[in-house]
């Protein structure tokens, strides 16, 4: 039997690679949807979003979902639970295969998204589940009348350290430097919370436990050198993210942190390629910035395939 080859493929289904897959199925072409879980990418995992437009106060998987319900109403293939194991984006007929399937595209839309960056110390990986948490939501209620700390001095580290007080006694905040890169009216709300200490100017060194649960956190004083301890039942990183590119391997220029480089069409170095969101090198990592990178995405996936099609009709081979 012949594969199917699609007009688009969208690989992620975040904000991103929803609306991109929503422009483009709009824009008149046969697009599918490629996840590795179910639909609706990181503000499945945010609290209350305040900053999207329209929208004063929205829990974040309630925005995830009416996304969904969006992209469903236009009747979008989805492929979920895929597995992506690796992609050619240099043949005019891309490749996207997954643990399961291969599908073929004309064009195809990276919309992977990133994730959390890990501290890197000792410790870290062993009390994964057992103490060590990347997602204060899905984690905070384990931490009942407990003491936590966070990492971190950015919107994430000071926001979810903020949600943690709901259940934890004692909520630390560690910061590397002496000024938050959170924005101000996040800071004076944890300023505020009687519950929040702030650790600053260190860093952690290594997260000691037994052999059931984290027990407390060496950390080391950047200023004054000085190595201390604090007795804590959870760590919560949250230092920034990666993007999540593994799998192309090298095939696309990327910046020095493994973003995917774009022109202001959302175009990679490859042709037919585009990228959206938080993969691609941006100034700004929100789900309303990932949301407008998708519909410029969709509309330039729409505009390649109309020249493509134009120029086959005038006899040119394209590669
Ligand atoms: P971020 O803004 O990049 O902040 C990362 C923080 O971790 C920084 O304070 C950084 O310190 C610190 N850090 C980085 N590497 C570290 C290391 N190895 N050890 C210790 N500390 C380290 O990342 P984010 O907070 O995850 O936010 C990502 C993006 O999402 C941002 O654009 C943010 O504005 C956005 N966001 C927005 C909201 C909102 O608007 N409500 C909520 C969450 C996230 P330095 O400050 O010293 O660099």
């Amino acid at each position: 039997m012949e594969e199917k080859i699609f007009d688009l493929i969208v690989l992620g289904g975040g904000p991103a690679g929803l609306n991109a897959a929503l422009y483009a199925k709009r824009g008149g072409i046969d697009v599918a949807i490629v996840d590795t879980s179910s639909v609706g990418g990181q503000p499945v995992n945010y609290l209350e979003i305040e900053n999207y437009l329209g929208f004063p106060t929205i829990q974040g998987w309630e925005l995830a979902e009416k996304f969904e319900q969006h992209i469903d109403k236009f009747n979008i293939q989805k492929f979920q639970n895929e597995e992506i194991q690796n992609v050619d984006l240099t043949s005019t007929i891309k490749t996207v295969q997954t643990l399961k399937n291969k599908y073929l595209a004309k064009t195809i839309i990276i919309a992977t998204g990133a994730s959390p960056k890990k501290l890197g110390i000792r410790g870290e990986d062993e009390y994964i589940g057992r103490g060590v948490s990347y997602c204060a939501v899905c984690d905070g209620a384990f931490y009942k009348n407990k003491t936590v700390v966070v990492i971190g001095g950015g919107n994430a580290a000071v926001e979810e350290g903020i949600y943690l007080t709901k259940f934890a006694e004692k909520v630390y905040i560690m910061h590397r430097r002496d000024e938050l890169r959170a924005d101000k009216i996040i800071q004076e709300r944890a300023f505020d919370n009687e519950k929040i200490e702030f650790i600053f100017d260190s860093v952690p060194l290594e997260i000691v436990g037994d052999d059931k649960k984290v027990n407390l956190i060496q950390y080391k004083n950047v200023k004054t050198g000085e190595i201390k301890t604090l007795n804590v039942d959870g760590v919560f990183p949250y230092i920034g993210f990666s993007p999540n590119t593994e799998f192309f391997n090298a095939q696309l220029v990327q910046d020095e942190f493994g973003f995917i480089r774009v022109d202001e069409n959302m175009r990679t170095s490859e042709i037919g390629v585009f990228a959206a969101g938080d993969v691609r090198r941006t100034p700004l990592r929100q789900v309303i910035t990932a949301v407008a990178d998708g519909a410029v995405a969709g509309m330039s996936a729409v505009r390649y395939l109309e020249e493509v099609k134009h120029l086959e009709k005038e006899g040119v081979i394209i590669r």
